[in-house]
């Protein structure tokens, strides 16, 4: 599903109601602290971890089921997500996101965090942003703090790291 972002900047009510599709036909990062820590859990990286060559860069990517465009790790009849607790990063930030630079949305404003000019969006198309009863309220400044932890952890994760990596699991 396609990220349809509108400016954030009060904290919003979230409740995920586990409609099935944020975890369908994404690009999902991998950072080595989300490899390892997934790893952990008795996954194989060979089963869960593809490569997408950007410009000069290797990335490392959740590798996804043919048949529909799932995540690996996501159940398709729950619309749960299998590795909840070791769930990678990226994962933990959506339905929000953190850009440093506007993106061009009516109504939005940077955000100021740890000496950084942020722009926070949520995804319109996430049901759970501002559902009835919600679980949780979600703050700007928690998913600022994911986004300059998920910047500094991507910064660090090369094929270097991730053959180190291996070789420590
Ligand atoms: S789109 Fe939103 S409500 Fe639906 S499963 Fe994803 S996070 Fe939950
Ligand atoms: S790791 Fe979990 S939350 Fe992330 S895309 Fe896969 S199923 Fe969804």
């Amino acid at each position: 599903m396609r990220f349809k972002p509108k400016p954030f900047t009060e904290p919003v009510g979230f409740r995920c109601l586990y409609c099935l599709d944020c975890c369908r036909g994404r690009h999902v990062y991998l950072t080595l602290k989300d490899i390892e820590r997934i790893a952990r859990t008795g996954k194989d990286p060979q089963d869960f971890v593809t490569f997408s060559i950007e410009g000069e860069k290797i990335r490392f990517v959740l590798s996804v089921r043919e048949w529909d465009l799932g995540c690996v790790f996501h159940d398709p009849e729950t619309g749960k997500c299998t590795i909840h607790k070791a769930r990678p990063l990226i994962c933990r930030i959506y339905p929000f996101m953190v850009s440093k630079k506007p993106l061009g949305v009516e109504g939005e404003k940077s955000f100021e965090y740890r000496g950084e000019r942020l722009w926070l969006y949520y995804d319109e198309s996430c049901p759970g942003v501002n559902a009835e009863e919600p679980e949780t309220t979600i703050t700007p400044e928690e998913i600022a703090e994911l986004g300059l932890e998920f910047e500094k952890e991507l910064e660090e994760t090369d094929m270097d790291g991730l053959a180190e990596l291996l070789e420590r699991l």
